[in-house]
């Protein structure tokens, strides 16, 4: 299956990243950016409203882009994961639909789609490979959204079946980075404890409570490298079978709440809340297939976060100064 023969990706192709403004997109767009990738379609704030058959089909039409990076969809933490399932799998059912179906429509050459670790069933053996997907239970805190983007890894392959395009699609581990969502509540792990350590420390808090038991172990990798990863994979990987993108940094809960506080300087105590949800306790990936397409993580974990805390201080600069605009 080549039909990107003719097409390829190279920096004269036309791209489209749907979801251009989540953390995982706009690190794609800043990839595509810097390896001269000049064609890029429907970069935010042109973007169309994905959750909008019409505007998505309309988009298409008129762009008619060859390659497509599907990294959109809502998402969230644990916590939002608990308290908004029905929009986080609504909102990710519907991008995708109209997305897949409208590359289909016009004849884009390739598809990525980005799906989620938390697709694995919750005790599936670890590290975690494909051919675990769909054989057990998946945990409970995160069933409705994983649900949606197994549907999404499902669509693509029936699209490749019916139609024989080139529709693939990537199980990334847990990604931070620069641009993430850093809300107290609805945020991942990582933005969530910076932004919270970071009050704490301003507000001289002398404990600091962390959700869960911090046992829990999960696969960091920084956007930009995972971004990289799908570049590879955009350009190597042909196959029906989903590719995990993992390789980043093995750590329990305790262990990231440790290294975070020691970056913002918190001297503080760390607790743990056990009423809180720990979520599943192991979600390290398989990722020999991505290892031999050549791909490495580049970035060292410190410096992953530092970068994103200077995305975050230069960000809350920003929306202070709105703030103040404003009033
Ligand atoms: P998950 O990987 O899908 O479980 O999602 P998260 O990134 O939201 O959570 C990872 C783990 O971090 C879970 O065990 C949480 O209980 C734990 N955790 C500890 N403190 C926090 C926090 O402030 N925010 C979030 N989101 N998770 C936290």
């Amino acid at each position: 299956m080549r039909p990107d023969v003719g097409r390829p990706f190279h920096p004269a192709a036309r791209v489209f990243v749907a979801g251009g403004d989540t953390l995982l997109g706009a690190a794609i767009l800043e990839r595509l950016r810097a390896g001269g990738f000049r064609n890029t379609v429907g970069v935010p704030p042109q973007a169309p409203d994905l959750t909008d058959a019409g505007q998505v089909e309309d988009f298409f039409a008129e762009a008619q882009p060859d390659y497509v990076f599907l990294a959109a969809g809502k998402s969230a933490g644990i916590h939002g994961n608990q308290h908004h399932p029905a929009e986080l799998m609504h909102d990710n059912l519907a991008v995708t639909t109209h997305v897949v179906h409208s590359a289909w429509r016009h004849n884009a050459a390739k598809l990525l789609y980005l799906a989620s670790s938390c697709c694995y069933p919750k005790h599936a053996p670890q590290p975690m490979g494909v051919e675990s997907l769909m054989t057990g239970p998946l945990e409970p805190t995160n069933e409705a959204y994983a649900t949606a983007k197994l549907a999404g890894v499902g669509l693509c392959q029936a699209y490749r079946r019916q139609y024989g395009v080139n529709f693939i699609s990537a199980i990334p581990a847990n990604g931070f980075g620069p641009q993430d969502d850093f809300s107290p509540e609805d945020s991942h792990v990582i933005p969530g404890l910076m932004r919270k350590l970071h009050e704490a420390r301003r507000r001289g808090e002398r404990t600091f409570s962390i959700w869960g038991t911090g046992s829990p172990r999960r696969e960091f990798i920084y956007s930009g490298d995972l971004a990289e990863a799908c570049l590879v994979v955009m350009a190597r990987y042909n196959d029906s079978e989903p590719i995990n993108l993992g390789g980043g940094n093995d750590l329990s809960i305790a262990e990231v709440a440790q290294a975070i506080a020691d970056m913002v300087g918190y001297p503080g105590r760390l607790i743990f809340d056990t009423s809180k949800p720990d979520g599943m306790p192991l979600k390290g990936l398989e990722a020999s297939k991505l290892r031999e397409l050549g791909w490495r993580p580049q970035t060292p974990f410190r410096r992953a976060l530092e970068e994103t805390y200077e995305w975050f201080l230069r960000h809350q600069a920003e929306d202070a100064r709105h703030v103040r605009a404003a009033v």
